[in-house]
């Protein structure tokens, strides 16, 4: 991976040459900051770049022999440990490093759920057992295949047992000769601190919405590609997922427009027919939404759409669109919707979708919850 493939970040990626060039390279660092902003992949390429013999003052040559091995994340220099969910017949990364390398050679941007989807777990009890400290030992150990760095990258440090990273800091205290550790984080807080005061930060930022949108075209989705880049909040994984998943949107949108227009209907209109056609139509809806097929993550993931929809509506009332987070479909809804988001009814509406999430996680009967929801939104929409 050449720096030239990750989205923006040029301040980092100077700093990061700037220390080859100059020959003051930290032997641990910690590559820290929010998620989707490319931390991985500014570790590998800063490997590359200096295992690179013909690197130039920008980038690795990405043709060399080193260059050709790192860019399938197959140099013998290049160690990877990261968290995983050990079984009968595995036990360390290098088990799972198949996977894990097809998984930042395909998508480049990815989170720790992605990584367990990957491997076929659905369980967050990811770690990086004790056993690993070992392996890192022994990797670091050998003999360096160039004669350059020998490059140990731990993704989500924080997963580490505590035995493995207290057997880790002997290591960042006396590191082996010409060894690079790049512990790469968004949660250094769960970090022990005398792991955190061994380290030298980077901190990775996040990317400008130009960036991401630019990034999102690359990738070929440039249909609102400006509107997820504002949505995302400077996370290029955030704004990916987002486009990826806006069929899922699309349906959120059209669930949460139909409850909004009935309730505000039962509320508001006086013929008494509208009022039972509504009633009724309401009641489907509740129906649908709590049908088991659709499942307790669709609808706890609408439940947090429609939270982020009445939040956004009454922003929209403020007039001014910076502050405003939708897609060009949500917008115009708002237009006509909004006036109907106000103070007396904006905390209800948002208490009551939060607390039928919390029983959706609970497993309570979405039947119950979902229409109960639609009458205190009748409620709501009257005040
Ligand atoms: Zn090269």
């Amino acid at each position: 991976m050449r720096f030239a493939d990750i989205i923006g970040q040029e301040r980092v990626k100077h700093q990061l040459r700037k220390s080859v060039h100059e020959g003051l390279i930290p032997h641990a660092q910690l590559f820290v900051g929010p998620q989707g902003v490319g931390k991985l992949q500014l570790a590998i390429a800063f490997a590359q770049y200096l295992a690179c013999p013909n690197r130039s003052d920008e980038d690795s040559c990405g043709q060399c022999p080193s260059c050709l091995q790192y860019q399938k994340l197959q140099h013998p220099d290049l160690h990877f440990a990261f968290p995983i969910v050990k079984n009968d017949s595995a036990d360390v990364c290098d088990d799972f490093i198949e996977p894990f390398r097809q998984l930042i050679l395909e998508k480049g941007y990815f989170d720790l759920d992605d990584w367990y989807a990957a491997i076929g777990v659905e369980t967050k009890q990811g770690m990086i057992y004790e056993k690993e400290s070992s392996e890192i030992l022994r990797k670091l150990s050998l003999k360096s295949f160039g004669d350059g760095y020998k490059v140990m990258i731990i993704w989500q440090p924080q997963k580490m047992n505590v035995t493995c990273a207290n057997k880790l800091l002997k290591l960042l205290e006396e590191p082996p000769q010409q060894t690079l550790f790049i512990l790469v984080t968004e949660q250094p807080e769960l970090l022990l601190p005398t792991i955190l005061s061994r380290v030298q930060q980077v901190r990775i930022p996040r990317l400008e919405e130009a960036e991401i949108a630019q990034g999102l075209i690359a990738k070929g989705h440039d249909v609102d590609a400006a509107d997820w880049a504002h949505i995302a909040g400077g996370s290029f994984l955030t704004a990916l997922k987002l486009a990826v998943q806006k069929g899922a949107n699309t349906q959120y949108l059209s669930d949460f427009i139909e409850l909004m227009r009935d309730a505000y209907t039962i509320g508001h209109i006086k013929d008494a027919q509208k009022k039972v056609d509504a009633l009724c139509h309401i009641r489907k809806w509740s129906l649908d939404m709590a049908d088991s097929k659709v499942g307790r993550e669709k609808q706890k993931a609408f439940l947090q759409y429609a939270q982020r929809q009445v939040r956004e509506n009454y922003i929209y009332n403020l007039q001014h669109p910076e502050l405003n987070y939708q897609t060009s479909d949500e917008r115009s809804f708002s237009t006509k919707f909004a006036p109907f988001i106000n103070d007396t009814n904006v905390e209800l509406l948002m208490t009551e979708l939060d607390k039928a999430e919390r029983q959706i996680t609970q497993n309570g009967n979405a039947k119950i919850i979902f229409f109960d929801l639609c009458m205190q939104f009748i409620v709501a929409l009257k005040k």
